[in-house]
């Protein structure tokens, strides 16, 4: 087994760590012309070639130091060593989330005293806790070696709001991470729904440090923005060069309210727990960029597990390529999706990710299956209508109940009710009737927008 690859990770991290080379160091790993970086530099075979080798060296290094895989590859009758690279990616074992409820260590490949942090999962999709550990190395290296500089423009004199959760997940740490730690930029760690963390002291600070980058949920960035706008504070007058959003979806027209409180563009970021950053959104809002150099992408038939084309719509299984320590190997997310390896025209060579939702989150009516992103859309598009909504599907629904606010200004009244649902009826076309309420409860977790009563 050659050894070169662990030599040279650990040192360069080392000098990263300490500060003495500059962000994405690591792109010297991928052993590419300069400059090395994976969104431009890197031409597809050059990263295909890094990604082949990176599959072997982690399935070889987790057969050795991991009883959990290796039990795993041992009842599918994988050999390591026969093990080629990416083309027999498909003879492994996927990995699914109840095979990791509940057994905080099941993913070590390495010894439980050099675990550094234990983040856990949020719990949306319920059963027994997964607790994704990290080594330092797992940690820093995973996400922050490859850097990918044009998807993600933040620099020295940036100034980055994170105003995503920091407590037991992954979220606002792993952000804090790439900002303070990838980026070299100024992190101010606002943190969203936690002990200290309201919405009107983030304003505050919004108002007093002038962020230039802010990376939020979408609908944590209307509470925000409602909550500046009570004390006379406009968010698009920051000199903000961009937004993220994550943590939850969202339809388009519903981003674009967002993008016009904050006077700023906002692009998603797709990524978990347990796989970290897995898709970045360009200005071209039209897919989400695969981060390739260090997450392999596959989608599969969720039924037979099979590996389906580019443009075929199936579950999306993460292989993570710098993991080493706590290794994630055909991880079943369960959201689905599809991949486009098309050119895009902001000319990142990476291929795009499309999400196509997940199945227990449907709005169904009669039946008929809905994306509640899809019904947002339409819904949005209703200027009457508010920034906070409910789509209220108890089981055998025959029609759509959408519980909202109305916009400022807009007085209720059952005439405008029945008008809201009859342009709802006709874009989406299916009935609907509109329930309107002074106020929907907010969350400080994550925001509930289809209730099943
Ligand atoms: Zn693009």
């Amino acid at each position: 087994m050659r050894q070169i690859r662990g030599e040279a990770v650990s040192s360069l991290f080392e000098k990263r760590v300490w500060g003495l080379i500059k962000p994405a160091p690591l792109c010297k790993y991928f052993s590419g012309p300069e400059p090395a970086q994976p969104d431009r530099g890197l031409t597809p075979a050059e990263l295909g070639a890094f990604q082949d080798e990176s599959v072997r060296e982690v399935v070889l290094r987790t057969y050795q130091n991991s009883p959990f895989y290796r039990e795993k590859m041992d009842l599918a009758g994988v050999a390591p060593e026969s093990f080629s690279g990416l083309a027999d990616l498909g003879k492994l074992p996927f990995t699914t989330k109840d095979e990791l409820r509940g057994k905080p260590w099941a993913l070590l490949a390495c010894a439980k005293k050099d675990v550094a942090l234990i983040m856990v999962s949020t719990g949306t999709t319920g059963g027994e806790e997964i607790y994704v550990p990290s080594t330092w190395k797992d940690y820093y290296l995973h996400e922050l070696a490859p850097g990918y500089p044009n998807l993600v423009p933040v620099g020295s004199g940036d100034i980055c709001l994170n105003a995503l959760p920091y407590e037991m997940s992954s979220a606002g740490l792993a952000f804090h991470k790439v900002f303070m730690d990838g980026c070299l930029s100024t992190v101010i760690p606002a943190g969203k729904g936690g002990a200290y963390s309201t919405p009107e002291k983030t304003v505050k600070m919004m108002r007093d440090l002038q962020p230039t980058v802010v990376i939020t949920t979408p609908s944590w960035a209307v509470t925000l923005a409602e909550a500046a706008a009570a004390v006379s504070f406009d968010p698009a007058g920051l000199p903000l060069k961009l937004m993220w959003l994550t943590g939850e979806g969202c339809s388009p027209a519903f981003r674009q309210r967002v993008e016009k409180m904050w006077g700023a563009t906002a692009n998603f970021y797709y990524g978990s727990l347990e796989c970290g950053g897995v898709g970045i959104e360009c200005h071209e809002h039209f897919g989400y960029h695969i981060c390739g150099a260090h997450v392999f992408v596959e989608i599969v038939e969720p039924e037979t597990g099979e590996v389906l084309e580019p443009g075929e719509i199936g579950e999306i299984v993460v292989t993570c390529l710098l993991r080493y320590d706590t290794p994630i190997i055909r991880y079943r997310t369960r959201d689905l999706g599809y991949i486009d390896p098309d050119p895009c025209r902001c000319g990142v060579t990476l291929p795009r990710l499309f999400l196509r939702g997940r199945v227990v989150d449907e709005v169904v009516v009669r039946g008929i299956s809905f994306s509640p992103y899809y019904l947002e859309e339409f819904l949005m598009r209703l200027e009457e209508v508010g920034n906070w909504y409910q789509f209220v599907n108890p089981a055998g629904a025959q029609h759509l109940t959408v519980r909202a606010e109305l916009a400022p200004g807009v007085t209720p009244g059952p005439e405008l009710a029945d008008k809201l649902a009859s342009k709802l009826e006709y874009g989406i076309g299916i009935p609907c009737e509109f329930e309107l309420v002074p106020k929907i409860p907010r969350s400080t977790g994550k925001t509930v927008r289809v209730v099943r009563e």
